[in-house]
């Protein structure tokens, strides 16, 4: 996976004079919402999209690895770390709104979005970034139903607005996600008048899933052609399963969530476990949904 970086000071060079905060060695754990994660090579928060742009830039350049974390709550990182750069957009978080549009930089998060009337978008603690990279939703609706346009940086390295129709959203995926576009942010509409409300979204999450417990959502995503995951996880006996620190959640199968200390294999040893426990019982093959970086 490109130049393996060598020492702190090659670290430091790659970032200079980008206005931000750098940290080495950072633990990805206090970033993601899993509390998992070894140390990154190089953390990096970019004050403004024009460092964010460099940072990738140099990146790129340079052949080292780099990841884009919005609010780290779709990914598992190894326990051993990132052995690159981990460029986080929480400092990217202009939203600028007229009555009928909004855009909103990648860091914003979709609680914001939320507020301004994308109500599916109800309970998802992500980021515009990390939402539009998925896909992200709910029963309700995908936040899709609400983007005009998005601005990437594309593999030439200049920033460029792309419409929806070329992002190819679907169930949980995107052009974003398949061709690894950093997103700097996107234009929205919202609708007048939604089908289901903020509070009944809520509600049903509350009811449903183990808030309270660190987790990173839904492990799987719902598999065509054959009842939801949940469900499948369920019937073929993983409920209530444990490896250390690590526990398929009692109250929704889908989810596996950290008692405490877990660590990234004990989570990763699950998820193959119950793929290869719903396959035999069910001959469906479940394709995680949470984005694994095992670099
Ligand atoms: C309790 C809980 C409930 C959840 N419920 C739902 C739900 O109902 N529906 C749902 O869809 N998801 C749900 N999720 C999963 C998660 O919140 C969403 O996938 C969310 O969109 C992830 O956004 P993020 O900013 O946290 O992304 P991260 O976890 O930081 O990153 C996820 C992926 O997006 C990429 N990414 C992040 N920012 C950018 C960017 N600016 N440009 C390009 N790529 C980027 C990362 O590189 C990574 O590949 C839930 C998670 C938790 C913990």
């Amino acid at each position: 996976m490109g130049n393996l970086p060598q020492d702190s000071g090659d670290a430091l060079r790659l970032v200079r004079g980008l206005p931000g905060e750098v940290r080495l060695g950072e633990p990805l754990c206090h970033h993601t919402t899993f509390r998992i994660g070894g140390p990154a090579w190089c953390f990096f928060v970019p004050e403004n999209r024009e460092a964010f742009v460099e940072a990738i830039s140099r990146a790129r350049g340079e052949g080292i690895p780099w990841f884009v974390l919005g609010g780290g709550s779709n990914v598992l990182f190894h326990d051993r770390g990132f052995p690159g750069l981990v460029i986080a957009t929480k400092g990217l978080l202009s939203l600028q709104a007229n009555e009928e549009k909004f855009f909103a930089e990648a860091g914003v998060p979709l609680s914001a979005l939320v507020s301004k009337g994308c109500s599916a978008l109800a309970g998802i603690p992500g980021t515009v970034g990390g939402g539009l990279h998925m896909n992200a939703g709910t029963q309700a609706g995908s936040i899709s139903r609400y983007v005009l346009s998005v601005e990437v940086l594309g593999h030439d390295g200049l920033p460029r607005r792309i419409s929806v129709e070329e992002c190819d959203f679907a169930y949980r995926s995107s052009r974003l996600q398949r061709l690894h576009l950093p997103v700097l942010g996107a234009e929205f509409t919202v609708p007048k008048v939604e089908a289901t409300s903020t509070e009944e979204l809520l509600w049903r999450r509350q009811s449903s899933q183990p808030v309270g417990l660190p987790s990173a959502g839904c492990i799987f995503r719902n598999p065509p052609n054959a009842p939801p995951a949940g469900w499948l996880i369920d019937r073929a006996g993983f409920k209530g399963a444990r490896l250390g620190d690590a526990l398929v959640s009692p109250k929704h199968a889908n989810f596996i969530c950290n008692l405490g200390r877990a660590k990234a294999s004990e989570v990763l040893s699950l998820i193959e476990r119950i793929r290869e426990g719903v396959r035999r019982v069910f001959g469906v093959l479940l394709e995680p949904e949470i984005e694994i970086v095992w670099a």
